[in-house]
Parts: C-alpha cells; structure tokens; sequence
C-alpha cells in the first residue's frame, strides 16, 4: 500500500490526523476500513515473517498505525501489540537473552516492576534497579553482561522525571540499548527517537487511545529494532486485533486537543490542591515547587495530565476524600477523557513489598489522579469540596 507523501512533514497536530494514510483512500473510503480478515491471499511472500496474517502484525490496519505512530515520534517504525505490557516484555526479550544484565530505573509501572522481578529471572536474565536521577551511581552497576537501560519518562505514580539526556548518553557509552516507557507523557509531549534513545514504548491504552474502551500497546524505534521486536512479537503471539487497531487510530486522531485539556485541567488542579491547607504534597511537573521542573520545561513540550497527592490526614484522609468525589471515578488506568482517581498502594503497586514502596514515595495515602478533559471549573471546584470534607 502506497502512503500519504512525506508523513513526517507538517506540525504534529495535522501528522496525527494524516500521517500513515493510505496514498490511494480504499474504494474512496475516507476512513481506513477495518480488515476483519486473519489471512490474506498468498502472493509470493519469501520469509514466514511476510505471510499475511494478523498475529504477523502485517494487515493494512497494523501498517497504517505502525507509519502513523513512526510519524509522530519522528522515528523510522512502530508496531502495535495487544497491549502495553506486550509491548514491554516483548520489546525486553528482544534485547535480552539469558545470561544478560538490565539496569532498569526503580520508581517503575507496576506491572513492569513485576515481570521484571518475578519473571525475568526464568530466562535467565538479571535485573539491577537504578536510581533514574543519579547518573553517578549507574557505572558501579553495570557488569560485562550488561545489556540494555529502561527508563520511564515520568515515572508512576509519583512524576519524578529522570536524567533521561544522561540515560542515551551512558547507554551509548556502554553499548547499551536504551529504552523509554513514554506513556505518560505521550508522543505530544516527548519523542524519544529525537533524543537517541533506540525503543519508545507506549500502553496505548492510556493517552494514545483515550477512550477507556481498548487495551493496546506499541514499540517505536529504528526500522531494524522494530524488525526484531516484531520477528519476537510475531513467535509470543501478543498482536494487537484488527477491530482493536481501528479503535485506536481513531483515538489517536484526537490525541492534540484532549491532550492541551489534560494539561490546562491538571494544572488548574495541581495549583489549588498545592495552596490547600489539608494537602502535604503535590506531585506535578508543571509546578514550580516539583524538583525537576526545570528539567520537564526543557525536555518536554507539555507536562502531561497525570498528578499525585498526599493528604495530611493518611489513608483514612484519601479514603474520604475519593468517596466525597462526585466527577472522578475511582478506577485504575489512566489518560482517558474521563477524570480517574485510584489509590496507587492498593491498585498498581499493590504486589510490591511495604518498605519498597514507601521507599519510592508510594505512601498508603497517596492519591493519583489521571485528569480527564471535563470542564475546568467543574473538576476544581468537585476536588475542593471533597478535600474539605476529607480533612475537616
Ligand atoms: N506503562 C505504564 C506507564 C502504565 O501505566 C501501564 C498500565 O497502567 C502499562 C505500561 C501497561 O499497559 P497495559 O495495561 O496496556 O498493558
């Protein structure tokens, strides 16, 4: 299939609606059909690999969102998956083989966190968590075997933002493989192919689709990594269903305007809750007081719509302040148009161990907020009456 000239030219906004578009519109169908077929005729394809069929991740609905999302992080290729964490393990068992070393940032997703802990070592590869924002203590911990870096470009649930520029740079240094997990800030605010780092990965999910009705993932990087990780993708079977994909290039299409509301909203939020009384700490990129504002204002375009708080009250205080709530509704995931509020120690990071998490900031009490995109005023003023009620 021929494609749109030259997708990677124009502002990201008009690359959203246009980039991987069939050249040709299909029988002059404005939107991309979904092909709801597992095989296609046989046509003389040399390699397994290019044999047309869903789980090989090659039907016209996985190659027009592979180009669209090359395009929006100006890299060479994409690959969707069946969901994010299909795209993590997926992408680190293309980089690793038994007997390799990973040094993996320590305030990471939950889920990461877990395979990494519980299922890495089954294929015989070592894992050492680093602390993402202290370079000087990564040499100490590399070993021969040392293979690949993972980082997190805002890390979940507490929004610290890493040295990612020193992060390509030790990686390159070491021949190292440097990886990002870039959902949280999207391709609309960081794209990691334009600072070196060689695989970005994405729980579609969240902010890509935007609409709480599909679970996806994706990897972005250099054709011949993306090559690999879909050679991999295409033997664990983890590919994403055509139907799935269709949801999610139409989510994507709308990625820019949810995204500037995420922002204004979570931003309006994080500056009455950090001048309230009963709150004892707000993590947002985008205030002043965050300890790495600095760096977020110079890596990235927006500060996203995720933010974390604590009330001064503990768990009890959260408690009450998310059954006092009447917009938000209380439910993981996040990067959806509606506003979710979830309590991070009792959901995403509820199989790590007590003194891990507390280590990571990941108090009992600490409230995580995905801003949706409703009204400003409305989400304001919802937030305040509940904070006080929750800590009167
Ligand atoms: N990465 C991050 C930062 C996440 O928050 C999540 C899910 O919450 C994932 C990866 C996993 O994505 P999925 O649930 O689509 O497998």
């Amino acid at each position: 299939m021929t494609t749109r000239s030259d997708p990677r030219k124009g502002r990201i906004e008009t690359r959203l609606i246009h980039a991987g578009e069939p050249e040709r519109r299909i029988e002059g169908a404005v939107s991309l059909p979904i092909f709801q077929t597992a095989q296609f005729v046989y046509a003389g394809e040399g390699s397994y690999h290019d044999i047309r069929y869903i789980r090989l991740n090659n039907t016209p609905n996985h190659e027009a969102l592979g180009r669209k999302l090359a395009s929006l992080e100006g890299a060479e290729a994409a690959l969707v998956t069946a969901s994010g964490m299909a795209a993590i393990t997926t992408s680190l068992l293309t980089v690793l083989s038994a007997g390799d070393h990973l040094l993996i940032q320590d305030s990471l997703y939950g889920g990461t966190h877990d395979f990494v802990t519980h299922d890495l070592g089954g294929f015989g590869i070592t894992a050492t968590f680093i602390d993402a924002d202290d370079p000087s203590s990564w040499e100490s911990k590399l070993t021969p075997r040392t293979r690949a870096i993972y980082v997190e470009t805002m890390s979940n649930p507490t929004l610290k933002i890493g040295d990612l520029k020193s992060a390509v740079a030790f990686a390159r240094r070491n021949g190292l493989v440097a990886l990002i997990d870039n959902t949280f800030a999207s391709p609309m605010n960081f794209r990691p192919a334009e600072h070196g780092f060689d695989i970005s990965l994405h729980s579609c999910t969240k902010y890509l689709n935007g609409h709480t009705d599909i679970v996806a993932g994706a990897a972005i990087g250099s054709k011949d990594m993306i090559e690999r990780v879909r050679h991999k993708l295409n033997h664990l079977g983890g590919t994403l269903d055509p139907h799935a994909c269709s949801l999610l290039w139409r989510g994507i299409k709308t990625l820019a305007v949810r995204m500037r509301q995420h922002q204004d909203n979570a931003m309006a939020l994080a500056a009455m809750l950090e001048g309230h009384a009963g709150v004892a700490r707000v993590n947002y990129p985008g205030l002043p007081s965050h300890p790495r504002h600095a760096r977020a204002k110079e890596l990235f375009d927006g500060f996203s719509g995720m933010l974390s708080f604590e009330l001064k009250g503990g768990l009890d205080a959260a408690q009450r302040f998310l059954d006092a709530l009447t917009i938000p509704i209380v439910a993981p995931s996040l990067g959806a148009v509606e506003s979710l509020v979830t309590l991070p120690a009792v959901t995403s990071h509820a199989g790590m161990a007590p003194e891990e998490r507390r280590r990571i900031g990941v108090t009992d009490g600490l409230i995580r907020v995905s801003v949706g995109i409703e009204g400003t005023e409305d989400l304001v003023a919802d937030f305040r009456q509940a904070l006080n009620r929750a800590v009167a």
